[in-house]
């Protein structure tokens, strides 16, 4: 299958959405995996609705996706003189004709038909005018066969076939001179030399149509997968009510770019009962033929769960970069001091779910607690702490220990020696470092901390403890 072009288009009428990332995954994995090209064009033919802010965060969404285009992104406002051209070759070929009915006709004849219980259509009233009506505004229609019938195999729902007498004479140019939707994706996606036409199954009903323009300019008609929607837990469409719609605002819940895309592919689509893909094995396995028919549902459980796994298993230089920002919304800030970004990842891989969580639990290790958990710190009695406080202080400044497992052998033979369960140590000396028992293993925290700060803050905790 070389020579394969598919294309995203979406309209720059709000953010990119979810469902829309996984339609522009699936048309990136077809085009990488066949060695295609994957062309970005933005459908702003809607003047009124499309905002260059749109753009911006469609752009954006992708970029932070990891779904990097071949071509474009190309406007479709920059190719209203294309789609007049066209409008034009129709009306040389008298396939297409002007209509001179009005909106106030049409809706009056919309209502009788509704009346007399027939379906409503323009009733091709202006097909055969034989004299053009001098200078009153007019719409170009399409005409389009009044029998047989359209159909197309679509890659995963099946045959599909509409009788034409349904299909009106489709408006292909409004009467201020402006192209409809429908014409304009036929003329970019035949211009575009687009092969796998791959979109939302919101446009099954539009492809008919479609494709009686495709055979009357005489292009070759693409292939159509219609990728059934995606819908929240209660089986409505996944909506805002839902949760968050917005690829962004994933990435501003600290989600990993790999573990959205991981999720979104697997929506609808199955490899046995693979559920963790790499880009390579995504690319190696996917196939649009094995996208099932009927709709999935969003899983926020499932998503928090991969990205769980995207965290345990980052590289935890990258993962520092990434977590950089969220530590600076909670004004810390690691290049100022104190232990390696990385280094402080590592100690939080295995308990973070998102980079908001691990940015909450790095936080002790650059800004040194002001508060004690005073619940916790009361389970103890004042004497014990005082004396775990003053022996590890005094311990920490002369041991020759660098790594987490010398502090943990260290702990643990201060235990042996005062007699102390492990908890009874570790607990106060948690608190005195993080200020509460939510942290990582206390070897690993001084190790990173380093044993001067350690001692320091061991030293706070001791005159807090002192004066309670
Ligand atoms: N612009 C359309 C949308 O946002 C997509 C059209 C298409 O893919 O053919 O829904």
């Amino acid at each position: 299958m070389s020579g394969i072009r598919v294309r995203f288009a979406p309209s720059p009428t709000g953010y990119l959405h979810v469902g829309g990332a996984r339609t522009a995954l699936f048309n990136w994995l077809m085009a990488r995996k066949h060695g295609g090209v994957f062309i970005l064009r933005i459908e702003d033919t809607d003047v009124e609705r499309s905002t260059s802010e749109s753009v911006d965060a469609i752009l954006q969404g992708m970029e932070w996706l990891g779904l990097d285009w071949d071509e474009g992104p190309f406007y479709q406002s920059a190719n209203f003189p294309l789609y007049k051209d066209y409008v034009q070759k129709l009306v040389d070929l008298d396939k297409a004709y002007r209509c001179y009915c009005t909106a106030d006709e049409l809706e009056a004849r919309r209502e009788l038909a509704m009346r007399e219980g027939r379906k409503p259509k323009y009733d091709g009233r202006c097909r055969t005018l034989t004299e053009q009506p001098g200078d009153r505004p007019f719409v170009v229609r399409f005409r389009a066969p009044q029998d047989g019938s359209t159909s197309f195999d679509d890659q995963i729902k099946g045959t599909i076939t509409f009788p034409n007498e349904e299909l009106d004479d489709l408006i292909i140019q409004r009467s201020d001179g402006t192209p409809t939707y429908n014409f304009c994706v036929v003329i970019d996606d035949a211009v575009m030399r687009i092969t796998h036409v791959i979109r939302g199954d919101d446009h099954v009903n539009n492809t008919p149509r479609q494709i009686l323009l495709y055979q009357a300019l005489g292009f070759p008609v693409p292939l159509f997968a219609h990728v059934p929607m995606i819908l929240g837990a209660d089986k409505a469409r996944l909506s805002k009510r839902h949760g968050a719609t917005s690829v962004i605002a994933y990435r501003d819940m600290g989600l990993l770019p790999e573990a959205l895309v991981n999720y979104l592919v697997r929506l609808g689509w199955s490899h046995g009962d693979q559920e963790i893909f790499s880009r390579e094995e995504m690319i190696a396995s996917f196939d649009i033929a094995q996208v099932g028919r009927s709709a999935s549902v969003f899983n926020p459980d499932k998503l928090l769960w991969l990205n769980a796994h995207y965290i345990k298993t980052g590289d935890p230089q990258r993962l520092a970069g990434l977590l950089a920002p969220f530590l600076a919304e909670r004004g810390a800030d690691p290049s100022a001091g104190g232990p390696q970004l990385a280094a402080v990842v590592k100690t939080l891989q295995e308990r973070a779910r998102t980079l908001i969580e691990m940015a909450e639990g790095a936080l002790f290790y650059y800004l040194a607690p002001e508060a004690y958990d005073e619940t916790a710190m009361a389970k103890f009695e004042k004497g014990h702490l005082l004396a775990v406080y003053a022996t590890v202080a005094e311990r920490l400044a002369t041991t020759s220990a660098r790594t987490a497992a010398e502090f943990d052998a260290l702990l643990k033979d201060l235990c042996a020696e005062k007699g102390w369960k492990m908890p009874q140590l570790g607990q106060p000396l948690r608190i005195a470092l993080s200020g509460g028992t939510q942290a990582p293993g206390i070897g690993e925290i001084i190790e990173t901390l380093g044993s001067a700060e350690t001692v320091r803050r061991v030293h706070r905790a001791l005159e807090h403890a002192s004066t309670c």
